[in-house]
């Protein structure tokens, strides 16, 4: 997304989207691709054994050691896993706080061609970010590690807010 570009010029990190690269594994032709795809579909999340995978493939791919995951954990499954199999945990985690109705109009007006972003995906994704990323969300929350951002603001006001909660 535009924020992680601006973290990247900015900054140098190296951005990973969990699920850009659950997208390309889809389209890659790979045995559990089509299970990828369904779930997706769906707005269900992948077992971790695949998106740690991924994210850990890539990582080591970049030779860098600042990351900007986004999109994950999505589940405290996937936190859990992560964070054993890595041995990495996160310094900070943005969290775009949105109201829903803006959120699926935004969801609707962008054109990627992404087979979750029709009404009734959206309202399951929306679901089950409340029932299973929400968790993470107030994990991360117990070790002060969440810097809560207002996605509603501009992108070029929201980026203000998440330079600072960088820099800190
Ligand atoms: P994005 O909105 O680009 O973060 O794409 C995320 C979409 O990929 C989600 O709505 C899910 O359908 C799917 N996804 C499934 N499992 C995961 C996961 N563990 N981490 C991130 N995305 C996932």
């Amino acid at each position: 997304c535009m924020q992680s570009s601006k973290l990247v010029d900015e900054f140098g990190v190296v951005h990973l989207s969990a699920g850009d690269l659950l997208r390309a594994h889809m389209k890659s032709g790979s045995k559990d691709g089509n299970m990828v795809a369904e779930m997706i579909k769906n707005g269900q999340i992948v077992p971790s054994h695949v998106t740690v995978s991924l994210l850990e493939a890539a990582m080591q791919k970049s030779g860098k050691d600042k990351f900007l995951i986004d999109g994950f954990p999505r589940n405290d499954e996937n936190r859990a896993a992560f964070e054993k199999q890595t041995g990495i945990a996160p310094v900070c985690v943005l969290f775009f706080d949105c109201a829903e109705d803006v959120m699926q109009e935004r969801l609707l007006a962008r054109q990627e061609g992404r087979t979750d972003d029709n009404i009734e995906t959206i309202k399951k994704r929306f679901k089950v970010f409340k029932d299973q990323s929400m968790p993470v969300i107030e994990y991360y929350e117990s070790q002060n590690k969440v810097a809560k951002i207002d996605g509603e603001k501009s992108p070029d006001d929201v980026y203000i807010d998440v330079r600072n909660a960088y820099i800190k």
